[in-house]
């Protein structure tokens, strides 16, 4: 239910309302729009009747919504959120395409260090690695931990990078809230709903990734228990989902983009690293991605692949990195969206990729199985 307010309606309006609501058990979420201005309802609504709120003074109207997600529905904030970094120009959500790259997992000070450094270089603003990884055998690299996250903490710190890291359970996100900028939760913790009301608590924003199985509905509705709990700083991955194919290690699923945007108002980025599972088609669906109006990109780049301690065969080298930056920039102009350049970007140095473009382009020709 959302109780639209009179543009004249004042602020004792607005308290009388969320009074009503808040003595009938529910809670209230105020939502001051530049298209609409009102106070969604929310809580087990029932039978609740609209009629409850109708004479109030300064209500418009009452609506009822019709979706079991609430917070994260146009209904309720018709207008894109853009997400803001404190000390930065970045955002994601907003005109300029979010390219979130780096390995996949941080594996040594020397290897974080080296890739830091060039996709700053590239004008990239956000890095991402894994100090807690959710792997599929628990023998594994599991990642570095806290040392890892120390690691992060120093890259921003160097290269003027925000940091995006994953939290796999209530402990490890109490760490990734200190060192992170955006704390990410994985596919496979996506309906880990503890976890999700724990993202909720904090104070950073929150990117979600789909579940391997997910429906639109399941995510909107994850994100939901995130937003729930007070925080409204979600942005949404579609990350590939499990199909009968075996040609790719997931099936990037670009037609979840423009459906989230029908029904939602939160950032939706893409991840063709995941989604594919494979080098050699991160650079197309990137471009794909783009097309269908993604709000970002999240890329898995690594200087050795062959070396990697995990998800080698889908990591784009660091040149590759900047051949796709300079692809979709001209799709994304077409989108009236722009794509940040090395001269644009704070803390921006010089790259040093001309090595790695030439021990990449052999072994570029491989096309690795993927791996779990
Ligand atoms: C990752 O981004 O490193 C990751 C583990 O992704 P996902 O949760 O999409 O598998
Ligand atoms: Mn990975």
């Amino acid at each position: 239910m959302f109780v639209v307010m009179q543009a004249q309606a004042t602020e004792e309006h607005v308290r009388a309302v969320c009074q009503k609501i808040e003595s009938l058990g529910l809670r209230s979420h105020i939502s001051a729009g530049t298209q609409r201005f009102g106070i969604a309802v929310i809580g087990e609504i029932g039978a609740l009747d609209p009629a409850f709120f109708d004479e109030l003074p300064g209500v418009q109207e009452v609506l009822l919504i019709s979706k079991r997600y609430k917070l994260v529905s146009r209904e309720v904030k018709p207008e894109n959120t853009v997400i803001h970094f404190p000390g930065s120009q970045a955002t994601i959500g907003g005109s300029e395409l979010g390219i979130i790259a780096g390995p996949c997992a941080v594996e040594s000070a020397e290897q974080v260090f080296g890739l830091a450094e060039c996709i700053a270089g590239l004008g990239v603003r956000f890095f991402r690695a894994g100090a807690f990884k959710p792997r599929t055998s628990p023998y594994s690299f599991q990642g570095l931990g806290l040392e890892g996250l120390r690691l992060l903490a120093e890259v921003r710190r160097r290269f003027g990078l925000l940091i995006v890291t994953e939290a796999i359970n209530e402990a490890s996100l109490d760490l990734v809230e200190q060192y992170a900028d955006v704390i990410q939760i994985g596919a496979r913790n996506m309906q880990n709903y503890s976890l999700l009301k724990r993202a909720g608590q904090a104070r950073k924003p929150v990117l979600l990734k789909r579940g391997l199985s997910a429906t639109l509905e399941e995510f909107l509705l994850a994100a939901e228990y995130v937003m729930n709990e007070g925080n409204h700083q979600v942005i949404l991955c579609e990350r590939g989902i499990r199909t009968f194919v075996d040609h790719s290690r997931n099936t990037l699923d670009l037609s979840i983009v423009p459906a989230i945007q029908r029904e939602s108002h939160l950032p939706i980025m893409v991840d063709p690293s995941h989604g594919t599972g494979k080098r050699n088609k991160v650079i197309p669906l990137s471009r794909a991605a783009v097309a269908v109006g993604c709000d970002g990109l999240m890329l898995e780049v690594h200087d050795n692949p062959e070396q990697a301690r995990s998800d080698g065969a889908q990591s784009i080298f660091p040149w590759q990195l900047e051949e796709l930056i300079r692809q979709v920039r001209p799709i994304a102009e077409v989108l009236d969206r722009t794509v940040a350049s090395p001269a644009e970007t704070r803390g921006a140095t010089p790259l040093h990729a001309t090595a790695a473009r030439a021990a990449g382009s052999a072994a570029e020709r491989d096309d690795e199985p993927a791996s779990a």
